[in-house]
């Protein structure tokens, strides 16, 4: 009777840790190990610098210098993101999507989607730096990646971010439509979303 008792303890105590550790959804992240959720960002310049276009390969370089560049299964990655989306709908490969990555502070182990253009308007208010807002191409390719990515990883709307809304700045800007986006994810999501989760 009392090693039932302890083992009763213990397993509630495990139980309590495991959910201090891993959140709220921890029955998940124990037996799922995909990405928890996504981030999206945006480069906060337009879509040349300094005469370069700014694409995942630039973005790179910069990672680079900041100290973001990682091993992972014998090759190296500078750039932080997963993936990065031109002002003409191009998507480019970052990190692979089982590397950590290096975007967002305590949530790197959310994928990272980085948009091409400067899309808030205290630090644009002119629109100097284009695009100043997402275009129509970025937003299609952005939300096909995202439905991919959610089915993929069994994702909800609610697991997708802006990154101001998980640390203290204002990418992917004001002009980024995250309402927007994940009201048509959510619309999106009955297809996929009823796996009793
Ligand atoms: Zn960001």
């Amino acid at each position: 009777m009392a090693a039932v008792l302890l083992a009763a303890a213990l397993l509630i105590v495990a139980v309590g840790g495991l959910s201090m550790r891993l959140g709220p959804r921890w029955p998940r992240r124990l037996f799922f190990r995909g990405p928890a959720g996504i981030v999206i960002h945006h480069t906060a310049t337009g879509a040349r610098v300094e005469g370069h276009v700014v694409d995942a390969e630039r973005i790179a370089r910069w990672h680079e210098q900041r100290g973001f560049s990682a091993e992972y299964r014998g090759e190296v990655y500078h750039i932080g993101y997963h993936y990065v989306i031109l002002p003409d709908g191009t998507l480019e490969r970052g990190r692979p999507d089982w590397m950590k990555g290096a975007h967002t502070y305590g949530y790197n182990d959310y994928l990272g989607i980085c948009l091409v253009g400067n899309f808030d308007s205290a630090a644009n208010p002119g629109g100097a730096q284009q695009p100043a807002r997402p275009t129509e191409a970025q937003m299609a390719a952005l939300t096909s990646l995202l439905r991919d990515l959610m089915t993929k990883y069994r994702l909800r709307p609610e697991d997708i971010h802006g990154h101001g809304e998980l640390g203290a700045t204002a990418c992917p800007g004001d002009r980024f439509p995250m309402e927007r986006l994940r009201r048509e994810l959510a619309g999106a999501a009955d297809n996929f979303g009823r796996r009793g989760r």
